[in-house]
């Protein structure tokens, strides 16, 4: 007969394993023991920094205040994503984490491509985000309010906790944080920890099958077998119990994106003399592009590129001079990435969450979002001991949309953008298999921007304003605009236009850097 599952044995110590003991040892503080084993030889992927704006849900559902959490991580905001040159005419652009305004029912930025498309810049026109950015200005007042009013009101503590269904989610926080990797995963650790998580540092050596293919048991360097009801494989890229020891393939996303590999540094920066900048920045280089982000106190940065291109070697001399003189004492670490997905995620009393599961490059900061919604999906869907197959094949249906719907997402950022003047940007537009239904999708976005009904439909964390802002932002413009504008009048859009400058003018005066209040409200409390 079914019992409940009393066992959980998590497999991995990086951000994948901590944020996943810390989930359930919330989610399910009653009858479980949560064992999590890792390695003390094998180094944790260390990098993972930018977040995704859901991930404010993931803290607030643990209870964490930020002041609690972000001065132990060396944390800061981040209110968007700046693409410095990913098109031929080496502009920039934000994509926010931000909302279009409507008018009679179209998006802001429909009525910016019939009245300002000449005249200023969409982003700057359509958000406040921009600005605020450019100025780097926190997300928060000193009194800790929001700078956008409508998020304040919609998040509160209490609705927080009760939403941890992100598919279910239906506003967008503004902000998201930056962080230090390896500073989270021992804070959470030590969350875990004092909510009852069995940590055993050890190395798996050899993962035991039972005569159903289940796992029974993980064998240990120096603890011996630790058996358990449910396994989380949080082993990073390895796989180690869903690929290897579960033979699950693994579905490679190659012909669609084409960067494998990264190299990564980090570079010391006096932050009361600079300032932190609110924002990730990717500027695309030769053969990929390069991450920034700031920290307090640190900058992580990392080029993200196609080893078809460009050698490890080029690509850290190119990447050193990008960075600059200031650099030159940093240490640089390679790394090769596995972009692509399991085929199923969970196989028999197996899940895997984070790197094992799935992977593609982090040009949306995307890596963790991935474990939130894993996490979060395995609750919702946690089973017993019957191990139903109904239920299992439905999370691996949900898991797999997400994954391949960022990887379209990701996609539509080579192929929409008009650089050309490497093989790589060319073989990014030319080379790439674009699955048919986004070909079919850019027809379209040619008459008129993504909407909620244009884009896909299966959950994956972005919706249609993201879309319209990197079309935008990649000059993907629709030829015209659209024709049932021209049946009504402009006052009000042009009215919301100049409600956007306003508020955005005031909150330039008013919000305290990020660095004032990084300084002064969170470390002080
Ligand atoms: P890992 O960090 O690799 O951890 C694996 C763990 O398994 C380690 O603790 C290891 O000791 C343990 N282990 C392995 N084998 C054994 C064994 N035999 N016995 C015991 N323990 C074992 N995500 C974002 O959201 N934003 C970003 O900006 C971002 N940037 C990224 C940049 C790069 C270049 C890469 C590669 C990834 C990036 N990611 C990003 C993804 C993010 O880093 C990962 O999602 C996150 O760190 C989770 O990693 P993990 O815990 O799955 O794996």
């Amino acid at each position: 007969m079914a019992q409940n599952i009393k066992n959980i044995v998590i497999v991995g110590g990086g951000s994948a394993g901590w944020m996943t003991a810390a989930y359930l040892s919330k989610a399910l503080d009653k009858n479980v023991q949560i064992t999590l084993i890792e390695s003390s030889n094998i180094t944790t992927v260390g990098v993972g920094e930018a977040t995704f704006s859901t991930i404010k849900l993931f803290f607030d559902f643990l209870g964490l205040q930020e002041h609690e959490w972000m001065p132990k991580c060396n944390a800061t905001y981040k209110m968007a994503i700046k693409f410095v040159n990913w098109n031929s005419q080496g502009q920039y652009f934000y994509h926010p984490f931000q909302r279009y305004e409507t008018v009679d029912g179209f998006d802001i930025s429909e009525w910016w491509l019939k009245t300002k498309r000449h005249e200023t810049p969409f982003d700057y026109s359509c958000f406040m985000i921009p600005l605020l950015c450019d100025l780097k200005r926190s997300p928060k007042h000193f009194n800790g309010e929001v700078f956008d009013n409508k998020a304040q009101d919609l998040f509160t503590q209490e609705i927080t906790t009760q939403k941890n269904v992100l598919a279910d989610l239906k506003a967008q926080y503004p902000y998201a944080y930056h962080f230090d990797a390896n500073l989270l995963a021992r804070f959470l650790k030590d969350y875990g920890k004092q909510r009852g998580v069995r940590q055993i540092v050890d190395d798996v050596v050899d993962v035991h099958l039972g005569e159903d293919g289940s796992i029974d048991y993980v064998k240990t360097k120096e603890h011996g077998t630790i058996k358990g009801d449910l396994f989380i494989d949080c082993t990073g890229f390895r796989g180690l119990l869903i690929n290897k020891a579960l033979g699950e393939p693994f579905i490679s996303f190659s012909e669609s994106l084409l960067c494998d590999s990264a190299i990564a540094m980090q570079i010391p920066t006096d932050i009361k003399k600079n300032g932190i900048n609110p924002y990730t920045t990717a500027t695309a280089l030769s053969s990929g592009w390069v991450w920034n982000i700031p920290l307090y106190g640190r900058v992580g940065t990392g080029y993200v590129y196609s080893s078809a291109f460009i050698s490890k070697e080029e690509a850290e001399t190119e990447f050193r001079q990008h960075l600059g003189e200031a650099v030159n004492d940093c240490r640089a670490s390679h790394i090769k990435m596995r972009i692509g997905r399991n085929r199923n995620s969970w196989v028999k009393n197996c899940v895997a969450i984070g790197l094992s599961s799935g992977f593609v490059e982090p040009l949306e900061s995307t890596g963790i979002f991935f474990i939130q919604h894993g996490i979060e999906e395995l609750v919702n869907n946690l089973p017993d001991t019957s191990f139903n197959e109904d239920v299992i094949k439905n999370y691996n249906k949900t898991v797999a949309n997400c994954i391949d719907g960022v990887r379209d997402f990701l996609t539509l950022h080579y192929c929409a953008s008009n650089r050309a003047d490497t093989e790589f940007w060319k073989a990014s537009k030319r080379d790439i298999v674009i699955s048919e239904e986004l070909q079919e999708r850019l027809r379209l976005w040619k008459s008129r921007l993504p909407n909620s009904k244009s884009i896909n439909p299966n959950y994956h964390g972005f919706e249609s304003y993201s879309y319209s802002v990197m079309l935008l932002g990649l000059n993907y413009l629709p030829e015209n605009n659209l024709p049932v504008l021209n049946h009504i009048e402009d006052q009000k859009a042009i009215a919301t236009f100049d409600a956007i400058k306003e508020r955005t003018d005031y909150l330039s005066a008013t919000l305290p850097s990020q660095y004032e209040y990084l300084t002064y409200v969170i470390k002080s409390q």
